[in-house]
């Protein structure tokens, strides 16, 4: 959870326009300052993430949750996680499970106020009875089409329901009738009676409930009724006295409906927020989109590390802090855009800098020969865990007279500005020594199989006594004591900016990226790194940040890139 700002005093409620600007609040929080001012929710905080148990959750909720949560932290408030559970034909327990895991992953906290809107069913059946006695609803016949058919356009009035004008006791009988189970799905609906000239379609009577003989996943088949998003969502923030209800901005036209039922009712009043949703580029975000990637076997599961699912970045080796720092750099709008797939990339790349332990790996591997190395001598060398944390320490790592170095750290004919191996440089083999390239040895297809040189042994730690400067450093491991893995190399999942982009000319399946995940089988690692855990990040020196996979066992370690490093040592380690 992101500490609070210092510099932001919320026990000054007096914030001027002026003050909110130098302080850099985002209209949220504005809002909710102004609140204060006022005293509207007595200077309450409450807020909810009330995510469908349709899916699991994707970085697109991770905002949503890190903005909820973190608006309850920053003013001393609180914060429900409430399971959105009103379309039971879509709905699992497998899910519930997930994003309860995902949402505590992210650090955000519930306390004790996990809900269920499924529990409130019968509360909310008693307001739309309240609503049907103010003659404020009404039982319709209409079938969902005929009810679309109706609803009018942008510039004509929808035609009023022939069932509009049923007497409060015919609405009551029916209403009641329904939740028994005496009709068939579809075949009548509680609708609301409010204005079928309003511009706002939202407001031409819409569905409260419809008859559905599904068996809910908590209620079993208690209910033969299921309210309607619009109708249940603001009473689900009122019983639970939520404070301020931010959705995303494609709920702004809704809320005038959401505002009327509580006003009708008049019950506790939250405010509906609207910020614009998350957009990233390279990436699909709908879980319908997601369940049908995970359905066509387009991916391994919910949790590829392609996906941008919590589960997903989490098993490619993203930590909550770096989802916490991208949202604080994306910041909070009014407005849709598209973030670049690259502000993700930044932020994992700042705070592995920080975290992740060194080591040293080998993904394509070339044995280098130290021709001037004694046959049978062993030593270990010292290497630092993490220039970035001097608590980390150092660790032991072994060398001898072969080592595997990367395939592309040599070139036999190189460029003047080629500063890895190639014959008769000097090149420092990260904290071992000094070694001048002599020449390679190649297979029969001309192919080079090993390359040889001789080392300086006065320069043991890399460092030259004489002043002596080398212009590469490359790293390498000891052969006789490396650990063999598999890497799996990810790239973006589609090869589209925009893969929704009807302009692609087709679906977006069509352009999923064939490259996504690139398997090496053959690498070569120190031997620290036999006894990494699954949650511990590394950077591989110059090739970028690493994590165990879920499927690595002891004697076949897999390890997953989260993301490359930025320079471009790490576009040559990777050619
Ligand atoms: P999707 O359309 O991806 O299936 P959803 O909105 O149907 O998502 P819900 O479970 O209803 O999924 O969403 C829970 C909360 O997460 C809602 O408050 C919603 O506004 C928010 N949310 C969903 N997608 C995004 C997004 N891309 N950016 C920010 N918030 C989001
Ligand atoms: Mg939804």
């Amino acid at each position: 959870m992101a500490a609070p700002d210092p510099n932001k005093s919320t026990d000054n409620p007096e914030t001027t326009p002026e003050e909110a600007s130098t302080r850099s609040l985002h209209f949220i929080e504005q809002i909710i300052e102004n609140d204060a001012k006022t005293g509207r929710f007595g200077n309450r905080v409450h807020t909810r993430f009330p995510p469908e148990p349709n899916g699991y959750l994707h970085i697109g909720h991770a905002k949503s949750i890190i903005l909820n949560s973190g608006m309850a932290q920053e003013y001393g408030g609180l914060f429900n996680l409430r399971f959105d559970d009103t379309n039971p034909s879509k709905e699992d327990v497998e899910y519930v499970e997930s994003i309860k895991e995902d949402v505590k992953w992210l650090g955000a906290d519930w306390g004790d106020r996990l809900f269920f809107a499924s529990d409130y069913f019968e509360q909310m059946y008693e307001y739309a009875v309240q609503l049907i006695k103010k003659g404020k609803a009404y039982v319709c016949d209409l079938s969902g089409e005929e009810i679309r058919a109706t609803r009018g356009t942008p510039t004509e009035p929808g035609t009023p329901s022939p069932w509009r004008d049923r007497s409060v006791e015919e609405n009551l009988d029916l209403f009641q009738r329904m939740r028994d189970g005496e009709f068939p799905d579809g075949s009548k609906t509680l609708r609301a009676k409010i204005d079928m000239a309003s511009p706002n379609f939202n407001l031409r009577d819409p569905v409260m409930y419809r008859i559905l003989h599904t068996p809910h996943h908590r209620q079993g088949n208690k209910w033969n009724i299921y309210p309607m998003y619009d109708w249940a969502h603001g009473l689900e923030d009122s019983i639970e006295g939520i404070t301020h209800s931010i959705c995303t901005l494609e709920f702004e036209h809704h809320r005038p409906l959401y505002d009327w039922f509580l006003d009708e009712l008049g019950v506790y009043h939250p405010q509906q927020i609207e910020f614009a949703r998350l957009n990233l580029t390279y990436t699909v975000m709908s879980k319908r989109k997601l369940l049908a990637l995970v359905n066509g076997k387009y991916v391994d599961g919910w949790d590829d590390p392609r996906m941008p699912t919590i589960c997903g970045l989490r098993r490619r080796g993203y930590t909550p802090e770096s989802l916490r720092l991208f949202c604080k750099v994306i910041g909070v709008a009014k407005f849709n855009s598209t973030i670049d797939a690259t502000v993700l990339e930044n932020a994992v790349r700042e705070d592995l800098n920080k975290k992740a332990l060194r080591r040293m790996a080998v993904l394509d591997p070339i044995k280098l020969v130290i021709d001037n190395y004694p046959e049978d001598k062993k030593e270990t060398l010292v290497a630092i865990n993490n220039p970035e944390n001097e608590a980390d320490g150092t660790r032991e790592v072994p060398f001898s007279k072969v080592l595997y170095i990367e395939r592309g750290d040599f070139m036999e004919d190189a460029p003047k500005k080629y500063f890895r191996l190639t014959p008769g440089k000097e090149v420092r083999l990260r904290y071992a020594y000094y070694v001048t390239c002599k020449n390679c040895v190649k297979d029969a297809d001309g192919n080079v199989v090993e390359v040889h040189c001789d080392y300086d042994p006065a320069t043991r730690g890399g460092q030259s006594p004489d002043g002596r400067k080398v212009q590469g450093t490359i790293h390498w491991v000891d052969a006789s004591s490396a650990v063999d893995a598999e890497i799996r190399l990810y790239d973006r999942l589609f090869n589209e900016p925009n893969p929704d982009d009807p302009q692609n000319g087709g679906e977006y399946t069509d352009c999923l990226n064939p490259d996504s995940l690139k398997i090496i089988s053959n690498a070569k690692l120190e031997p620290a790194l036999a006894n990494a855990v699954l949650d511990e990040r590394f950077q591989f020196e110059r090739v970028g940040y690493f994590t165990l996979d879920k499927t690595s066992q002891k004697d076949a370690l897999v390890f997953n890139r989260t993301v490359s490093l930025r320079d471009s040592w790490s576009k040559m380690a990777q050619k």
